[in-house]
């Protein structure tokens, strides 16, 4: 039997053609935001999906109208054989984009192999420039091999590069103009994204720095642009300052959410298929398909996590709301 043609539109006529995977939620980095050191709760190796189970669960997403597809984690880079894992996912027919997440600890050494299999695009995640700063949010002096990282990836050719910057008031709200000038020297899209407070991380004491406040820290530099969006352009605005290399983006989940356009469902690393980031609803995938269920059948876990998507996530989420740890969504 052959799955249907249908593709994955939800209740309010989304069209989900984008899946995001965490490919395994262990991490060579400790951020205060993400996976705070002491945090418990490793999963268990057999609770983990097989590269293989991944690949079978792309393909049937892919008959369904998946044709976009990144990769995260945890940190993807440290799951063994990650590489090998990029070449055979970028070889499934339908596919038009493949990415990759990462904080750029091991980029450097897996760059040649990133390139070799065939990934499009990089994020990279980076809070500070200071190398004392990048140990006090990550627990790990690692500040210059990121760097290094992100030299090898422009290097390679890779582009855009984005970098991924996280708000955090009293953290790094002080740095912002800084982190966005590299777009004047390099063609780097530098994102600023709202802090989420989620898996029980907040930062607590200081108010989250919200698109506003980081505009206006990143605005001391000079008047931003707005660049005009592309059809496959994610939830970040577009800008860029007069005569720079690279573009600035906001990505504003809290104070702006985009959910009337939200495209994505994610695979989180024990096999959920999670409808929406900031809402604790998953369908579990993994225990079917380990049980021998068909690929119809498991078409249709797809088709009910679908159905589950709400319109958008709470207005206002507090401490607490959202539970499971983003290293194991993926962000
Ligand atoms: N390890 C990879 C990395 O650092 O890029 C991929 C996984 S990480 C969960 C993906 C993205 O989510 C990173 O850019 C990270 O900064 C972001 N992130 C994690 N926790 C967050 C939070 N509480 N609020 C906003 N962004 C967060």
């Amino acid at each position: 039997m052959k799955i249907a043609e249908t593709h994955l539109v939800d209740s309010y006529k989304r069209n989900l053609n984008y899946l995001r995977i965490s490919i395994t939620d262990r991490c060579n980095l400790h951020c205060l935001y993400c996976n705070p050191k002491g945090s418990k709760c490793k999963l268990r190796h057999s609770e983990i999906l097989r590269y293989e189970e991944i690949l079978r669960i792309v393909r049937i997403g892919i008959r369904l109208g998946i044709r976009k597809v990144r990769i995260t984690g945890g940190e993807p880079l440290v799951r063994k054989d990650c590489c090998d894992f990029l070449q055979n996912l970028t070889q499934l027919k339908g596919l038009s984009d493949v990415s990759l997440t990462t904080n750029g600890v091991l980029l450097s050494h897996y760059i040649e192999q990133i390139a070799a299999a065939g990934i499009n695009r990089l994020n990279i995640s980076l809070d500070t420039l200071d190398p004392k700063k990048y140990k006090t949010i990550t627990g790990v002096d690692a500040f210059d091999r990121v760097w290094q990282g992100i030299e090898s990836a422009h290097q390679k050719g890779f582009s855009p590069i984005k970098i991924n910057v996280v708000a955090l008031n009293g953290i790094n709200d002080e740095e912002l103009a800084d982190l966005a000038a590299l777009s004047f020297n390099y063609p780097f899209h530098i994102r600023f994204i709202e802090y989420m407070p989620i898996g029980g991380t907040r930062l607590c004491d200081t108010e989250p720095l919200l698109y506003k406040d980081i505009r206006r820290r990143v605005e001391t530099l000079g008047t931003l642009i707005p660049v005009a969006r592309q059809l496959n352009d994610g939830p970040a605005d577009r800008w860029k300052f007069s005569g720079a290399a690279g573009e600035i983006g906001f990505i504003s989940a809290i104070s702006n959410h985009f959910c009337e356009t939200c495209n994505r469902l994610r695979l989180t690393a024990d096999g959920r298929i999670r409808p929406c980031l900031l809402a604790d609803i998953s369908e579990d995938i993994k225990t079917p398909l380990r049980a021998g269920m068909l690929d119809t059948e498991l078409a249709k876990i797809f088709f009910t996590a679908v159905k589950r998507k709400p319109f958008k996530h709470a207005e206002a989420i507090g401490p607490g709301d959202v539970c499971t740890r983003m290293n194991s969504i993926g962000g």
